[in-house]
């Protein structure tokens, strides 16, 4: 009954009708009852306060005053037409200005008559103006004069505006909507949760959200909801991890045999920290357990991601699977290669490199080995998930730098055997706990939070560039100490020709400064050929040049250790977790490492606090809350098509306490009600299935 209730159609709604419901589908996606009533104000104002014109200041939010229209005329022809009102109170005059809808507008207005005008004012040419402000007649305004508390300010669209659905029209609409369903929104708490908690009963934080009647309980109310949001999610990745460990069995790697042991007492060229042994017993635990591992390693630049990788890797081979590596970008996956080439020389491992350039001939072998089991061990890109790469058995597949490999490509490996690989992933770069919790919730994830002793800090600088010349000198003094250096440049868009071409003209200025045959010079860019790439590199890696200019292209797991300096130029362009990830590439070596920032003189807000983040601390959990903060968790993964990211009033970079609370009893609810059938968790269960029909990508693989 209830139920039914909220899911009818929007255009059923007193105020809306066929056109605004049309606009409400297509401009904000609300196409049912319960989906307006989670289109939550995004702040509030005081709407029994009216201002004087004369008290305005130029910095005002919205605000609203009251007076008469003097004057109403058009101005302009055909595009720069524009609608201009004169209004006026007691104390000044102000413009009323519309650019669009004007026919609708001047329609409704009439010069003389008193009007409640509300909006956000700017002083333009020294004169105090409104943009398509709302106006409603005093005469009309008794609803919103007998208002208590405060008024909702919802966002609007250009469209919604020109049909009357500004701020005020939606929140109109919202009065209608919770007049005839107030009474009805089903609690979807259990009653043990709402008292322990105190949070505020649904129907309530319903009505005090839209319409709070003070600050305390619109806040009251909110946390309730933001509460509710993550606890639902929260939910959903839980129940997913219980449902998958009890649908899919895992291979049982019960032994730990010969290589491993091998391994790790004659060939680990050093002691393993203390994070990657517990890590790699979490993983251990796993891989014997027989469920399906399904794990998140998260550890910071240099951490030693790697060797843990390829220890899980010996315990696959010591149990007879083959494993493999999978890597975003050809370098990486050749660097993987080069580096477990290395670790292993004096192993009996067949290890082997798949990419998009291998050679036809190379590729039918590998394929042909994988196949008939000889092959061990392999790395690759993209090219590893081809329908043509079939494994003999493949037990383990290690994905690094995951958040670039989608949930699809992820599912292709499954597909590779009758049983799913056991799955290890590997971040680049750390992400703030809210958000692996909301993105990776189904994932087990482990922490690689120390770093191998004897790492000196990187030491950060920001430098103008105004300064280049004595940055010069000082590349030249590490230079004479045997160091090496990357010069990077921002490429975001291999594509773009201006990037392109500041980076040719930065190669040809190093090239000038350092010249030959005293200094050598790589340079590597996405442009280039696989080959070329691979050379420079190889010829930076072994020593053979001393600098490399280079796009973002190495950004991730380059291993040179002997170089010591980074200098990012237009370092404002980048964003925080790029900038860490560069960093990165030094500091891997005995020597003290440095990092150099150049920018102009004029950086905005967000570029000071980036710079000044980078400068302060090393640490990247740390950085990675602040770029939390100043982007925002869609972009910060570039993407925002995770479910759990789609967020309708919660914040992950400013509730993390609220959903670290949600993720807590989550997890208690199902471990002692896994199936939520206890009646106490009744309301749980309802709200939890009425919410998971609306969104499949619960139900989907990860
Ligand atoms: P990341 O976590 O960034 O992938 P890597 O696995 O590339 O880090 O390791 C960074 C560097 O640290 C490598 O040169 C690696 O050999 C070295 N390393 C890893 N673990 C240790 C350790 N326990 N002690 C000393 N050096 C280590
Ligand atoms: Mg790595």
């Amino acid at each position: 009954m209830e139920k039914n209730l909220l899911e009818t159609p929007i255009e059923y709604l007193k105020g809306v009708g066929p056109q605004r419901a049309e606009l409400l589908k297509k401009e904000i996606g609300i196409f049912t009852f319960g989906q307006l009533l989670e289109y939550y104000p995004f702040r509030y104002v005081d709407r029994t306060r009216f201002y004087k014109i004369r008290e305005i200041q130029s910095d005002s939010t919205e605000v609203q005053i009251k007076g008469q229209l003097i004057k109403l005329e058009e101005i302009g022809k055909s595009r720069q037409k524009r609608l201009v009102a004169q209004f006026a109170d007691d104390t000044g005059m102000v413009e009323l200005i519309w650019f669009q809808g004007i026919r609708w507008v001047k329609q409704g207005l009439k010069a003389g008559v008193d009007y409640i005008v509300f909006g956000k004012p700017s002083f333009f040419k020294g004169k105090l103006s409104f943009a398509h402000p709302e106006l409603e007649k005093v005469a009309d305004s008794s609803t919103s004069s007998d208002l208590v508390g405060l008024q909702p300010i919802y966002s609007s669209t250009e469209k919604l505006s020109s049909k009357g659905l500004h701020a005020k029209g939606i929140a109109r609409l919202m009065k209608n909507l919770l007049e005839q369903v107030g009474n009805v929104i089903p609690e979807n708490l259990s009653p043990a949760l709402l008292d322990k908690l105190r949070l505020m009963p649904k129907a309530q934080a319903m009505e005090q959200v839209h319409f709070p009647r003070s600050p305390q309980l619109a806040e009251a109310a909110r946390n309730r909801l933001k509460f509710e949001e993550f606890f639902f999610i929260q939910l959903g990745l839980l129940h997913q991890k219980n449902l998958h460990k009890a649908r899919f069995k895992g291979y049982v790697f019960e032994k730990v045999g010969d290589h491993f042991n091998q391994f790790f007492h004659r060939h680990l060229p050093f002691e393993l920290t203390g994070a990657q042994k517990r890590v790699l017993k979490e993983i251990r635990k796993d891989l014997r357990a027989g469920v399906h591992m399904n794990r998140l390693v998260q550890g910071d630049v240099g951490s030693g991601k790697t060797i843990v990788a390829l220890m899980s890797m010996l315990l696959a081979l010591d149990n007879g699977f083959q494993s493999c590596l999978m890597a975003p970008t050809e370098i990486l996956a050749t660097q993987h290669f080069n580096s477990l080439v290395e670790l292993l020389e004096r192993m009996n491992i067949n290890v082997a490199l798949l990419t998009g350039s291998t050679k036809p001939a190379a590729r039918k072998k590998i394929h042909q080995m994988l196949e008939d089991g000889t092959l061990h061990l392999i790395v690759g890109t993209h090219a590893l998930i081809e329908e043509k790469v079939k494994f003999k058995n493949l037990g383990l597949a290690v994905i690094d730098e995951q958040h670039r490999f989608g949930v699809a490509q992820r599912a292709a490996l499954w597909k590779k055997n009758t049983l799913p690989p056991h799955i290890l992933v590997m971040t680049a770069t750390p992400i703030p706990r809210t958000l692996a919790m909301s993105l990776y919730g189904d994932l087990d994830i482990s922490l690689i939070d120390e770093l191998p002793p004897g790492r000196k800090p990187i030491r950060t600088e920001h430098r103008f560039d105004s300064h280049r010349l004595r940055i010069f000198d000082f590349m030249k003094k590490e230079i004479a100490k045997g160091r090496q250096i990357y010069v990077v440049y921002p490429l975001i868009e291999e594509s773009e020709t201006l990037d392109y071409k500041d980076l040719m003209d930065g190669y040809e200025s190093i090239c000038r400064e350092f010249p030959k045959p005293h200094f050598q010079v790589s340079i590597v860019h996405g442009k280039m050929k696989a080959e070329d790439k691979d050379l420079e590199m190889e010829r930076f890696a072994s020593g053979k040049t001393q600098i490399m200019v280079a796009t973002t292209v190495i950004e991730v797991g380059v291993n040179v250790p002997n170089a010591s300096v980074m200098v990012i130029e237009s370092a404002e362009r980048f964003g925080l977790s790029q900038l860490h990830q560069l960093r990165g590439r030094v500091g891997r070596g005995a020597e003290q490492s440095y990092c150099i920032l150049m920018t102009g003189h004029k950086l905005s807000n967000d570029a000071k606090t980036r710079m000044e983040t980078m400068v302060r601390t090393n640490d990247g959990f740390e950085i990675a809350d602040v770029d939390l903060r100043l982007r925002g968790p869609g972009d910060l993964m570039g993407t925002r098509q995770s479910g759990a990211l789609d967020l309708r009033i919660a914040d992950l970079s400013k509730d993390a306490p609220i959903l670290n609370l949600a993720r807590q009893y989550a997890e208690y609810i199902l471990k002692n009600d896994p199936n939520l059938e206890s009646s106490e968790n009744q309301n749980i269960r309802k709200g939890f299935l009425a919410r998971s029909r609306g969104k499949t990508q619960w139900s989907r693989i990860s």
